[in-house]
């Protein structure tokens, strides 16, 4: 995978989804099932076909998120890796992994492949939190992951964590977070815990912190990790000096983007495409689910929605330019009301959210969307 050339792209972003898992975590909402290595198999095979329809060749980021990519046993995942050598990643290339799973030969197989970002699923360092959540690793799983990344050589490394759990503390949090800063990983994303009615805590119906302590955890979290030289550039997503994601910030800055695999979106100009979430469907090769064409305003909205979750908000000059509209007077209402809420503000030539306005994103949309 080469990361040479700066040749225009279509589209910006490529994203696989590998949907196996060796255990299902308690609060996953995610397209995954439990790794079968014969399933697994006839998946890279669909998967392979998928791929072999983008005519495009070469991205700004390639991504493989999952489920979990590691979860592929090492014949598998270099299988997968050769069949992404056809797309060039200029920027960046990501694949997601997870302690109980990773190994000295993975990380070699991803390091001669050209991957030079990895997504580490910790979510907690704390052992019995783990046990909780339905997670399978350990610490000692954690110290060989980053061993083995040492070893060979891939130095960009992003981890996740989640708050919210009933029996966590702020304590509990900055400790995660002490680990993570004394692990020099260049990117935090941490994220406040959803439950989500179809996933094993939905159904036991488990109740999360309540959002007040939340809130005064993610404001604790956030000081934390700005004192400690990690800088806040979107709602979860903390990146020490320049280790933004650059697949992710495709997101949120609303470029178009393909993806492949189960339950894999894409987005090219005005046409959104969902893949099936459904097994049967993706192996007998009917990909997608379902296609919509955008209009404006829907276009309009969304990139709103998107370039919100930034901390450097919407380009208030480039957004008009884009969508040939003027942002400040099509929503006026909603802008007046959450800068006087204290939740919205525009500064230098941006809107953005306040501090407090961020954690609450989705209540200042709302009035968006009238
Ligand atoms: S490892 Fe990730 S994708 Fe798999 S079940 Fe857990 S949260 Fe879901």
């Amino acid at each position: 995978m080469s990361t040479k050339g700066t040749v225009q792209k279509m589209i910006k972003g490529l994203y696989v989804h590998i949907p196996f898992c060796n255990s299902i975590c308690g609060y996953c909402d995610f397209a995954r099932c439990r790794y079968s290595s014969s399933l697994a198999d006839k998946y890279l095979m669909h998967l392979e076909k998928e791929l072999s329809e983008i005519k495009q060749d070469s991205f700004y980021t390639v991504y493989i998120g999952g489920g979990t990519p590691t979860s592929l046993n090492e014949k598998q995942l270099e299988r997968l890796l050769e069949m992404l050598s056809r797309f060039k990643a200029e920027k960046e290339y990501t694949i997601e992994i997870n302690p109980e799973s990773f190994n000295r030969e993975k990380a070699l197989l991803i390091k001669k492949y050209g991957v030079n970002r990895v997504s580490i699923g910790i979510q907690s360092f704390n052992e019995s939190l783990l046990a909780h959540m339905g997670r399978k690793h350990n610490s000692k799983d954690v110290d060989n992951t980053f061993r083995y990344l040492d070893e060979a050589g891939i130095k960009n490394r992003s981890i996740d964590l989640i708050f919210g759990f009933q029996t966590q503390s702020l304590a509990n949090v900055i400790t995660d977070l002490q680990k993570a800063v004394r692990l020099n990983v260049t990117h935090i994303s941490i994220y406040d815990l959803e439950i989500y009615p179809n996933t094993i805590f939905g159904i036991k119906r488990y109740e999360k912190l309540d959002d007040e302590t939340c809130f005064i955890m993610y404001q604790s979290i956030v000081e934390y990790l700005n004192l400690h030289g990690y800088r806040q550039y979107e709602t979860s997503n903390f990146a020490f000096g320049r280790y933004q994601s650059q697949h992710n910030r495709l997101y949120w800055k609303y470029e178009d983007y393909k993806g492949v695999g189960l339950s894999a979106s894409s987005k090219i100009r005005n046409i959104r495409t969902d893949n099936t979430k459904n097994f049967v469907d993706y192996l007998n090769d009917r990909y997608v689910a379902k296609t919509i064409r955008l209009s404006d305003e829907e276009l309009i909205f969304e990139a709103i929605m998107m370039n919100l979750r930034m901390n450097e908000g919407i380009d208030i000059k480039e957004f008009d330019k884009r969508f040939n509209c003027n942002l400040l007077e099509k929503h006026h209402l909603a802008i007046e009301k959450n800068i006087a809420k204290g939740l919205l503000e525009v500064k230098s030539g941006f809107l953005k959210t306040t501090n407090k306005g961020i954690f609450v994103l989705n209540d200042i949309l709302v009035d968006f969307m009238n």
